[in-house]
């Protein structure tokens, strides 16, 4: 049961969270009681730990190692591609875990996080921590998105979503309504094929299939721009392959030859068995598939009162406007492993610095509130942090610009893949 005060709560431990606790200990700061990670999830993994069993790293799916990963003999690069990733995914992580006794407590919920005067409370299922600061790195996998669409309650059939997908067996002899623009959706059609009576693919707007098999840099740098001016402005974020487009790699080019991948626009209502378009056409169908995405989790953040009237929570230099001791990692122009492999290390130093180090934890849950802070004793982040690493002493002040720049980050992530 956890009653604790501790200087910093991370919550999630995927990707993000990870890479926020590794940079944090590198500051000097000890896991389990300078900092607390907890995660909900049963094991390590973060949200791969859940994906479909026939994910597998390569080409379209590929995880950036964590930072500190080589230095302990593991990396993503070389391993096994024939191994669902979800398992590769939980092993490495787990491992990297242990090896840097990152101390993650799970499985943990977070229900909600409270303003206590000078300090903030995490609530959990397994108790309630006193905190400095918190870094929400959780992912999108617990929020996925599904449209409304007139008709859609009356469906018959089996609906599923991205997130809780399984196997394209589960679809065998079925007619399949698959809906969505991204890879998800493609790697689903391709599945299907050979197992579905038949599958019929819609997209809201039509699939811009680039000529080349990898992403273009300057389209990724448009979309990510487009992502990061809605994350600073509090928008809902756009779609990042609405503005990338989809590669076409040999296997797509493939099933785009064979019909496979031949995208409809949407339809207008769904009825109870079928999809209908404004023009009457009719599709019989079984089973509908939404690969529709996801928005971040960040519902347990609601008490705080985050998020501006245009429905997003304003983020500029890590942290939120509306309340600087609320970091996010991984989220908007981050969501992506190498973009919060780094948004980590932007904000593990930010966290330090708006602490003011390695400060005492604030009171027990239990214990009355210290008394307020003079006004402004709680720095704001900025991305200009003067300190130093423990161990390769890098000079904050003098990280490279892309470190402080999202739409540099995310256009390293396209960049590579
Ligand atoms: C289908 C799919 C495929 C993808 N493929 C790739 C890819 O190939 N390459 C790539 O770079 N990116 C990919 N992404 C993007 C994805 O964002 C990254 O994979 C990245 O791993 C996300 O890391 P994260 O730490 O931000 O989130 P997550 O891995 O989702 O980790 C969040 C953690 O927070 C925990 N959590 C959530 N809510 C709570 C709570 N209330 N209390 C306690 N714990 C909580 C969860 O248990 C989870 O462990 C993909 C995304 C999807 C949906």
């Amino acid at each position: 049961m956890l009653d604790e005060s501790t200087s910093v709560v991370i919550i999630g431990a995927g990707q993000a969270g990870l890479s926020v606790a590794y940079y944090l200990q590198r500051l000097g700061m000890r896991a389990g009681t300078d900092f607390l990670v907890l995660d909900q999830g049963p094991g390590a993994g973060g949200a791969w730990q859940h994906r479909w069993e026939s994910l597998r790293l390569g080409s379209a799916h590929r995880v950036h190692d964590l930072p500190g990963m080589k230095a302990i003999g593991l990396s993503f690069d070389d391993a096994d591609r024939s191994r669902p990733a979800r398992d590769v995914v939980m092993e490495y992580y787990s491992q990297y875990e242990m090896h840097y006794d990152l101390r993650v407590h799970r499985p943990v919920s977070v229900s909600a996080v409270f303003n206590r005067g000078a300090d903030l409370i995490v609530r959990s299922d397994a108790g309630d921590v006193a905190t400095h600061a918190v870094v929400n790195a959780t992912g999108t996998w617990g929020a996925p998105f599904v449209p409304y669409y007139p008709g859609v309650l009356q469906f018959r059939g089996k609906q599923v979503h991205t997130a809780t997908y399984r196997s394209a067996e589960d679809f065998r002899g079925q007619r399949v309504l698959v809906i969505g623009g991204g890879t998800s959706a493609i790697g689903f059609l391709l599945e299907l094929e050979g197992v579905a009576a038949k599958t019929t693919w819609v997209t809201r707007r039509p699939v811009d299939f680039l000529d080349h098999g990898t992403l273009d840099l300057e389209d990724a740098v448009t979309a990510v721009s487009a992502q990061d001016a809605a994350a600073r402005a509090g928008h809902a974020l756009p779609s990042i392959v609405s503005g990338t487009g989809v590669p076409r790699t040999r296997r797509i080019a493939a099933g785009i030859a064979r019909g496979v991948l031949d995208p409809r626009p949407m339809f207008e209502r769904i009825d109870d068995t079928a999809a209908v378009w404004e023009d009457g056409t009719r599709e019989p169908i079984d089973s509908i598939i939404w690969a529709t995405g996801f928005r971040p989790d960040v519902r347990h953040l609601s008490p705080l009162h985050l998020h501006e009237k245009e429905g997003g929570i304003v983020v500029s230099t890590g942290a939120a406007e509306r309340d600087p001791r609320i970091f996010f990692a991984g989220y908007g122009p981050t969501a992506s492993t190498i973009g919060a492999n780094r948004s980590g290390r932007t904000v593990a130093r930010q966290v330090f610095s708006a602490i003011g180090g390695r400060v005492p934890a604030p009171p027990r849950p239990n214990q009355p509130p210290a008394p307020a802070r003079a006004r402004g004793s709680f720095r704001p982040a900025t991305g200009e942090v003067p300190v130093t690493f423990r161990e390769d002493a890098v000079p904050v002040t003098a990280a490279p610009a892309e470190d402080r720049d999202g739409v540099s980050i995310l256009a390293r992530f396209f960049a590579d893949d």
